[in-house]
């Protein structure tokens, strides 16, 4: 199963014995509210830790994590793209005033 995450954690992750010596290890629900802080890159460093190995042995949090990371590059990649060009927005004006539209 932990080869199919192709997280990049650190070594000591991957030992059973590690999460006893972890502290802030999280659960599933603590570690799903912090994903979009730690996709955004907003959390501290050791909540970052804590949620990043969660999502190394949780494949279920990982398949959210993974989800919610193609969906903010669709977003972005979206945003990338170029507005309507100006030729376009003309006659979509147009054709609404035509429809009666006062913009
Ligand atoms: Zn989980």
């Amino acid at each position: 199963m932990r080869a199919m995450l192709a997280l990049d954690v650190p070594e000591y992750v991957g030992s059973p014995v590690i999460m006893s010596d972890f502290p802030e290890a999280l659960d599933c629900h603590a570690a799903m509210r912090r994903l979009w802080e730690y996709l955004d890159g907003e959390l501290s460093e050791r909540i970052l830790e804590a949620v990043h190995a969660h999502l190394a042995i949780c494949a279920n949090c990982y398949r959210h994590y993974d989800f919610e990371r193609q969906f903010l590059a669709a977003l972005e990649a979206a945003q990338a793209e170029e507005c309507a060009p100006p030729r376009l927005h003309e006659q979509v004006l147009e054709a609404l005033c035509a429809e009666g539209f006062t913009p």
